[in-house]
């Protein structure tokens, strides 16, 4: 029995902006404009200060959400090679018919 299984936790980090508050991993739903759609992608993590608001995201968690979103990439490999969250487009610019 051993107390190590707090390590698997993330590190907090001060907040860069107010110097007051910790930075903590959290996982938001991320909004972002493709041309004139927008994306959604939901669990994505960000950094998020308890006293200022102000969120931070992951840098490799971004890189990975512009590869996915480039529309070269996919096409040169048909298999992906890790498994792909969710990412849900939704086209905004012609509404289906009402129902
Ligand atoms: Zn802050």
């Amino acid at each position: 029995m051993s107390e190590e299984v707090a390590q698997v936790r993330p590190p907090s980090f001060t907040c860069n902006q107010c110097q007051a508050g910790l930075m903590n991993l959290r996982f938001i739903t991320y909004f972002t404009w493709l041309d004139e759609e927008l994306v959604t992608v939901p669990n994505f993590p960000a950094w998020v200060c308890d006293v200022c608001g102000k969120r931070e995201y992951d840098g490799r968690a971004v890189n990975w959400l512009t590869t996915l979103l480039n529309p070269a990439a996919g096409q040169a490999t048909r298999k992906p090679r890790a498994p792909r969250p969710t990412v849900r487009r939704r086209v905004n610019r012609s509404l289906p018919p009402s129902e």
